[in-house]
């Protein structure tokens, strides 16, 4: 059995618990001793090799940049402002709209004013150990108002997130 490359290394090394038995078999076999001279000439190379200094300075490339960590690519911070000025423009717009299509629709000062005296009579039930759901009244106008105006956000939304998918692919 011929000797392994670890043997040969680990003799190469000197650190060998088997020396003499690796020894014994250098001295008969040709084989493992043309290997164990070509890893001889091979480490007195790497030896013989002059330590040169980087040309570059490696570790800087993945050190991070700390003026590049709190911004965000300059798309993406496009992106978003434009979702944000879209899903206010929206919200805006949609309420009073909706309010003008349906003229029976409480005007917003109202609409606080109801959320006030409800809150008060809340307020006022549980001070008095009472749970105030059987007063509480429906709203189908604020609700599809709700809902016109989330569609509109929605819709902004994935166009800009769109928008955002088609730059990621670039
Ligand atoms: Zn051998």
């Amino acid at each position: 059995m011929h000797l392994t490359d670890d043997q040969l290394n680990e003799y190469l090394d000197d650190e060998s618990s088997e020396h003499d038995a690796i020894k014994t078999h250098l001295d008969s076999c040709a084989e493992c001793a043309a290997r164990f001279s070509a890893l001889q000439t091979l480490f007195a190379k790497l030896d013989s090799l002059p330590d040169t200094a980087l040309s570059t300075n490696l570790a800087a490339r993945f050190l991070p940049d700390r003026k590049q960590i709190p911004q965000l690519p300059r798309w993406l911070t496009l992106t978003i402002s434009l979702q944000a000025v879209g899903a206010l423009i929206a919200l805006a717009l949609a309420a009073p709209f909706v309010s003008m299509l349906l003229p029976q629709a409480p005007s917003l000062t109202a609409w606080l004013f109801e959320i006030q005296t409800l809150w008060i009579a809340g307020l006022d039930a549980i001070s008095n150990y009472q749970l105030p759901i059987a007063q509480l009244p429906t709203y189908p106008v604020e609700i599809s108002t709700l809902f016109i105006a989330l569609a509109i956000v929605s819709v902004f939304w994935i166009f800009g997130n769109g928008f955002l998918l088609r730059n990621q692919r670039k």
